[in-house]
């Protein structure tokens, strides 16, 4: 079997999120679908796979691992990461697919069959910055936890407008007030006390604060007895998730922004996080969620893989899941579930806060073309300059 072509599809069934998806096509008639969306720079990525093409075309198929490394390889002078990391990513898990459809197995049947009978999930609620009051926050937990979910996360923390005048959007690193640290503990208190002591509560600082800010914000929210604090500083210096971990005494999840296994040693070797949680789409895809949660077992720290895109990741996000001894919990934005339903066919059944399997082969699921195209945004406007 042999590669014959690379298509990529973005779409936007919900508004303001492009998903990117890739189909690899073979001359036998088999497809194998992937994602590697960003919302950042979807065009960045789909310029990617588009170079890659004439490496991949005219390859077998079946050699994942041979096409893994070689489009990393060749592009490890400029550092093999982030969007080359997401080229691979899609194109990965497009693989995989192929290999499960032409042996008739799901792919966790691939990856040494399952370790568990459905995949347990942490969903969402609002976070601060998006504006909703902490009645309606508490209001939707209350909903969340009603649907059968035990577990949540959000950002309680709001925008801080530190920047302004020419040098707006220089820095990316934020200063939390006093008064911001207050609104956040106010806001992750009252979930705690609607939802109980042992219901589990994440909170998300979105890699936005300086170690002072993450620090002092942590030790305000301890008491709150969180599952874990998430990127609590930027994700470049480990040494300032050193300072923070030196500072806290609160649990710490970190790896959406960190890609391929090496970037995690540095986390592990260290000890610096207590989960990992690594993002399919942009860490290089199906073999490499599989190779950072063995590495991660290791150290008998738990894999909980970050998911916020669109249904493929989840989907493929979820294969890996059945099969890996070190799972924690699988992240979903469960309020999107509708909408994945309208640009692919279907969906591992979501229940009692679980996905569970289907029996098709591959990753199981396969996008509706018309209905991609229906939502279809030109690559230009798979970009988002507000991200
Ligand atoms: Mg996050």
């Amino acid at each position: 079997m042999q590669i014959t072509d690379i298509k990529t599809y973005i779409t936007m069934p919900i508004p303001g999120l492009p998903w990117l998806f890739v189909e690899v096509h073979t001359d036998e008639g088999v497809t194998g679908l992937g994602e590697c969306s960003w919302y950042g720079n979807n065009t960045l990525i789909e310029q990617g796979i588009e170079s890659v093409k004439p490496w991949v075309i005219g390859q077998d198929p079946a050699n994942i691992e041979e096409i893994w490394q070689l489009i990393y390889r060749r592009h490890l002078r400029i550092g093999g990461r982030g969007p080359v990391s997401a080229v691979i990513s899609g194109i990965d898990i497009a693989l995989w697919d192929i290999k499960g459809k032409v042996l008739g197995v799901p792919v966790y049947q691939l990856l040494g069959g399952p370790v568990r009978e459905s995949v347990p999930l942490y969903t969402h609620v609002h976070d601060a910055r998006q504006g909703p009051t902490i009645e309606e926050n508490v209001a939707m937990a209350r909903e969340t936890k009603a649907a059968g979910y035990q577990a949540i996360k959000t950002d309680p923390f709001l925008s801080m407008a530190t920047q302004s005048g020419p040098f707006r959007g220089a820095s990316l690193v934020e200063k939390l007030t006093p008064s911001a640290i207050n609104h956040a503990a106010e806001w992750v208190g009252a979930l705690r006390s609607e939802l109980g002591d042992d219901f589990e509560l994440m909170v998300d600082a979105h890699a936005r604060f300086d170690v002072a800010s993450a620090i002092a914000a942590a030790r305000e929210l301890e008491l709150f007895k969180l599952t874990w604090f998430e990127e609590p500083v930027p994700q470049e210096s480990y040494d300032a998730l050193k300072e923070f971990r030196e500072n806290s005494n609160i649990a710490i999840s970190v790896g959406e922004s960190l890609f391929t296994r090496y970037d995690f040693v540095p986390v592990l070797q260290d000890r610096l996080a207590d989960f990992v949680m690594p993002d399919i789409a942009w860490t290089g895809g199906i073999s490499e969620l599989r190779r950072i949660a063995a590495l991660a077992e290791s150290y008998y720290v738990p894999f909980t893989p970050h998911d916020a895109l669109g249904p493929v990741a989840i989907a493929s996000t979820f294969q890996v899941c059945m099969a890996t001894p070190n799972l924690y919990r699988q992240e979903c934005i469960h309020a999107w579930f509708d909408d994945f339903r309208k640009i692919v066919n279907t969906m591992p059944e979501y229940r009692d806060g679980a996905l569970w399997p289907l029996d098709a082969p591959g990753i199981g699921i396969e996008l509706i073309h018309e209905e991609v195209e229906r939502y279809a945004v030109p690559s230009s406007q798979g970009r988002l300059t507000t991200y």
